[in-house]
């Protein structure tokens, strides 16, 4: 759908605020840190409210204790989210006490939810204010009503439109995320994003470019292009993934391109030849399948059957013969019987992920699988997670037997965190490897040959 965006005067209004707080602020060395939880779209959210509060005079802290503005960007996908958000806001409490110019704020998508947004303003009266995912760009207006002694929920906003133009501070110098759609309209069952972050958008393709050329020209070789779904880009706009794909391949000085998260059913041939055809796409597709059952996809309202998704695997790696798959995978949905388990273990061995992702069902409140009867006991959701774990070990071992002897490029992205001399990055299909080396290597281009497996990683030597 093409995005509804954020008028360029209401923003100009906000940069005017920025300015004020920026002038109430200065010569005081005033610090910030943001604690993240979640995935990619929240750590992207996290450098746009980094990149506005330096705007506004603030300098990152490394650490929590010494910020002058502590933020929660907050997640409510997983399981006991909100129960550690909550105690970690409550530890800030005799902080507060001490120190009562410090500014607490949360949000992210669990303040999306105005009951719960109300529910932490009501018991931390110390907390200065909160906001929803959709409002971020108004952040100006809720630190100077922090600085003014205002207390404020602001997560309403006339639909979700798309902010172009914000600043951001890039954590990773090599490596960017660049969103490309917001929000989702797939509803599966169990999520509660198409609540939360709204309905599907799509950045114009121009937009989207213009991005990654200029983090080209600051010297980012790697980009991830974010979605929700990023396999239906364009939807209503005349382009698709594809034509993006394209056009991104083109840009000067970007020498890969990944991509996060694909829906099966949006997975065409078209995209899967466009993956084939442009040199620089990665040949790594997280493809989440979630159940091996058709029974149990169906009640997930995923739109695709196992068999479905079987001859999507076959089909992409006749055209992507080397391309590596990861997934995410749910146990316990509602319903799910032993057989349909068991559809499951089969499907995992017979596609042979790289990795996967896997987590017992758990329900979120407001969705429909939620009010599913049939919910499955914990015990039985805590077996059959083991298990699959297990499957994915030796598949992962397996799998990565074949990279022994491999010659491939990595981007250096770091050290080992236990071993000072010893740097890590991936190939190409994502896999990690780790190998000796110095501190100049950091952020370049190395072919390093595949010498051991580890059981996630591999170990190997720069050629
Ligand atoms: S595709 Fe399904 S699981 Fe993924 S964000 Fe959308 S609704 Fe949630």
């Amino acid at each position: 759908m093409q995005a509804k965006k954020i008028e360029p005067e209401r923003l100009e209004r906000q940069q005017g605020i920025a300015q004020a707080v920026f002038e109430q602020i200065q010569d005081k060395n005033k610090t910030y840190y943001i604690e993240t939880y979640g995935c990619q779209m929240n750590v992207r959210d996290s450098e746009t409210i980094a990149g506005l509060l330096q705007g506004m005079g603030y300098s990152p802290s490394a650490t929590k204790e010494k910020a002058d503005v502590i933020l929660f960007n907050t997640c409510c996908v997983r399981d006991h989210a909100e129960k550690r958000l909550l105690a970690n806001i409550g530890a800030l409490k005799e902080r507060k006490e001490e120190d009562p110019e410090l500014i607490i704020g949360i949000c992210g998508c669990m303040m999306q939810q105005a009951d719960v947004s109300r529910k932490v303003m009501r018991r931390f009266p110390f907390v200065n204010f909160v906001f929803g995912t959709n409002v971020l760009w108004r952040l100006p207006e809720l630190m100077l009503g922090a600085l003014d002694g205002e207390r404020l929920i602001l997560t309403e906003e006339e639909g979700f439109a798309v902010c172009e133009g914000l600043p951001a501070h890039r954590s990773n110098p090599f490596s960017a995320f660049v969103n490309i759609t917001f929000g989702c309209d797939n509803f599966c069952s169990y999520c509660i994003v198409p609540y939360v972050r709204g309905r599907e958008r799509s950045r114009e393709l121009s937009e989207v470019v213009a991005e990654v050329s200029s983090l080209a020209d600051r010297g980012i070789t790697e980009i991830t292009l974010l979605g929700q779904n990023v396999n239906s880009y364009g939807k209503g706009m005349g382009v698709d993934f594809a034509d993006l794909l394209h056009d991104v391949n083109a840009v000067d000085g970007i020498r890969r391109i990944r991509y996060m998260s694909s829906h099966p059913k949006d997975l065409s041939p078209r995209l899967m030849a466009a993956i084939a055809q442009n040199d620089k796409v990665c040949h790594h597709m997280h493809l989440p399948v979630q159940s091996g059952s058709t029974a149990i996809l169906e009640r997930m309202n995923r739109r695709y059957t196992r068999e479905g998704y079987l001859q999507l695997v076959e089909d992409l790696r006749r055209t992507v013969p080397d391309i590596e798959l990861t997934t995410d995978v749910i146990v316990g949905f509602p319903g799910e019987t032993d057989r349909d388990f068991e559809d499951t273990l089969s499907l995992m061995d017979e596609v042979g992920y790289a990795a996967a992702f896997t987590f017992k069902y758990s329900p979120r409140k407001g969705t429909r699988a939620a009010e599913m009867e049939d919910q499955i006991p914990e015990a039985i959701k805590k077996e059959r997670l083991k298990a699959l774990n297990e499957l994915q070990a030796k598949k992962t071992a397996e799998n990565n037997q074949k990279y022994l002897g491999h010659r491939g490029e990595v981007l250096v992205e770091g050290f080992d965190r236990r071993q000072e001399t010893i740097l890590f990055g991936k190939l190409d299909t994502f896999k990690m490897v780790y190998f000796p080396g110095d501190e100049g290597l950091l952020g370049t281009y190395q072919t390093v040959q595949v010498t051991e497996c580890a059981r996630n990683s591999l170990l190997g030597r720069m050629e």
